[in-house]
């Protein structure tokens, strides 16, 4: 059965992207269907961020298609803006607003760029802060939450955009480990609703654990993509052996 577009989430076909001179992101195609669960797993330098970054065109491409929603991802901005709102992204750094409380991070884009009603905004942001279990810290400010409290905090942000896809760069990897898992049992609950996500992440037990599909880079390109299953237990490079030794 052919698949319809509607079931494509994103598309990103023969793409490449050079900062300057430097070719960083080398012949990449990637379809990632709706409600897939996808790890993108490489070492430091390899493109994981620059990918992901253009997929809502926070890094421009110069070659090749990327088609997210149905919606070519081009210099058109008014267009880049409707992609990015149906696109939420969490960082490594939470990038919260430092001088606004919790509640207010939480509201700003729905109120200013959604134009939602300040009262409807507020409950909805008090019900994802409900989902990632700290409403009790919504009159807080960010310096005041440990920073697994703060990454909750900005993935409920994006959520408060009603995101149909969710990219995750590195999302626990400025984390003290005991405040790893509180992150991942979010990230492992919404993949548990059908959230179309794509993580880049060394957290290969969460790959196990969530992902349908794990994608190896190296040296801006893909090199091999399997089930978890199947990419832990019989990789079939040998960068990509390597790579596992390092990290397992
Ligand atoms: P990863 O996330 O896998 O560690 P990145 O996508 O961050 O890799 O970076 C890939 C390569 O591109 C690296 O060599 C990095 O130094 C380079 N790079 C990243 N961002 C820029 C930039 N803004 N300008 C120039 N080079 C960059
Ligand atoms: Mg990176």
């Amino acid at each position: 059965m052919q698949a319809s577009d509607t079931d494509v989430a994103i598309d990103v076909i023969a793409m490449h992207k050079w900062y300057g001179e430097f070719h960083v992101l080398r012949d990449i195609n990637l379809r990632v269907m709706r409600g897939e669960r996808i790890v993108i797993a490489g070492p430091s330098g390899s493109g994981k961020s620059t990918l992901i970054r253009c997929m809502n065109r926070l890094e421009e491409h110069q070659q090749g298609r990327i088609i997210v929603n149905g919606t070519e991802l081009t210099a058109d901005l008014k267009r880049i803006d409707e992609v990015r709102r149906e696109v939420g992204m969490v960082f490594q750094h939470f990038n919260l607003f430092p001088h606004l409380t919790i509640l207010q991070n939480l509201t700003l884009a729905p109120i200013w760029v959604r134009g939602l009603p300040r009262a409807e905004a507020e409950d909805a942001a008090m019900h994802y802060l409900e989902r990632v279990k700290i409403p009790e810290q919504a009159g807080k400010y960010p310096s005041q939450l440990s920073g697994g409290q703060q990454q909750r905090v900005a993935i409920a942000r994006s959520l408060c955009m009603q995101p149909r896809i969710m990219l995750f760069d590195e999302p626990t990897s400025a984390l003290d480990p005991e405040m790893v898992k509180e992150v991942l049992d979010v990230m492992i609950n919404l993949a548990e609703e059908g959230m179309t996500m794509i993580c880049v992440t060394h957290e290969m037990g969460f790959a196990r654990q969530v992902a349908n599909r794990v994608i190896f880079m190296d040296q801006g390109q893909i090199i091999e993509q399997n089930d978890p299953e199947e990419f832990f237990s019989n990789p079939r490079h040998e960068r990509t052996r390597l790579f596992l030794g390092q990290i397992l």
